[in-house]
């Protein structure tokens, strides 16, 4: 990702603030944190709304939104900045990290797991109470402004066997619990979301909580508020259900013949 692509929300300021549907008291959880200058840790799984969640947040707070999606290629120097190499010199450029440390923006990582451990010690001066980022190549620390906040998000069961945060690393967030919202609410969400009407939004979410059933046997990931959003959305431009749902939320989970099979049997179960 290009810095520029992650800095694109410093300076402006959308006339409305995304539309997101609180499950709980995240509002005002992560909105004290601000205050306090704590960081925090998103936990839930892909696609329950984390990162429209902090888009509301950053909007509500004022902030600008500093969104850094986490890889294991990503480096320190992808996140603080680097020398570039000019006609008469070498000239520094902040990092995404940097811009958001200078301008007192919330800063969003991501998926924080799949970064390199290196490159997540970057983080740990800036969540105490020093608020500081050093920069070796340069020899700055740059306190950062007030309004910074770091915000990260973590999936607990993604590759939990493969990959985990060092508990040195989490200790220094408070943590938030998000999950897939109550029927009603989620229900509430697909139909603003995809503007398919009320019953067919009930209806994916009951087959959503059908799949959602089936997650410690055999299927991977269960259905995600998002998918559920696409499946209205097709079924909007005219998708017949059980067409759509094969398309947005069968064929994404699984390419295994019997759980294909187990999951349109759902769909038809439902549509
Ligand atoms: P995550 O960051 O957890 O992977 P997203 O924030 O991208 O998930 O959510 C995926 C989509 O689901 C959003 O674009 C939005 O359409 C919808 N969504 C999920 N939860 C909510 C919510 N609580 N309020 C509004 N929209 C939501």
């Amino acid at each position: 990702m290009r810095a520029d692509d992650a800095l694109r929300g410093l300076g402006s300021q959308a006339a409305e603030a995304p539309w997101y549907h609180p499950t709980g008291n995240e509002v005002g959880r992560v909105g004290q944190c601000h205050a306090n200058g704590l960081a925090v840790m998103l936990k839930g799984p892909t696609g329950c709304g984390k990162t429209r969640f902090i888009e509301h947040m950053a909007w509500k707070l004022g902030r600008p939104l500093v969104t850094i999606p986490c890889h294991d290629d990503l480096a320190a120097s992808d996140l603080i900045g680097r020398f570039l190499i000019r006609h008469n010199g070498t000239v520094w450029q902040d990092g995404p990290l940097t811009r958001a440390v200078r301008e007192g923006a919330i800063c969003y990582l991501d998926e924080v797991v799949e970064a390199r451990q290196d490159t997540v010690v970057v983080l740990h001066a800036l969540t105490d109470h020093r608020r500081i980022l050093p920069i070796d190549k340069t020899g700055e620390t740059v306190q950062a402004a007030p309004g910074f906040q770091l915000v990260v998000s973590y999936n607990p069961g993604y590759q939990r066997m493969l990959k985990d945060l060092k508990p040195s690393t989490r200790q220094r967030f408070v943590a938030m619990d998000l999950d897939f919202p109550p029927a009603d609410i989620e229900a509430r969400i697909v139909h603003r979301e995809s503007a398919v009407d009320d019953a067919a939004a009930r209806g994916l979410v009951a087959l959503a909580e059908r799949i959602r059933q089936l997650r410690d046997r055999g299927l991977a990931e269960v259905p995600s508020t998002r998918l559920l959003v696409n499946a209205g959305k097709l079924m909007v431009a005219g998708i017949g259900p059980r067409e759509a749902c094969q398309a947005a939320i069968v064929s994404p989970l699984s390419d295994e013949p019997s759980m294909v099979a187990a999951l349109s049997d759902l769909v038809e179960a439902t549509f």
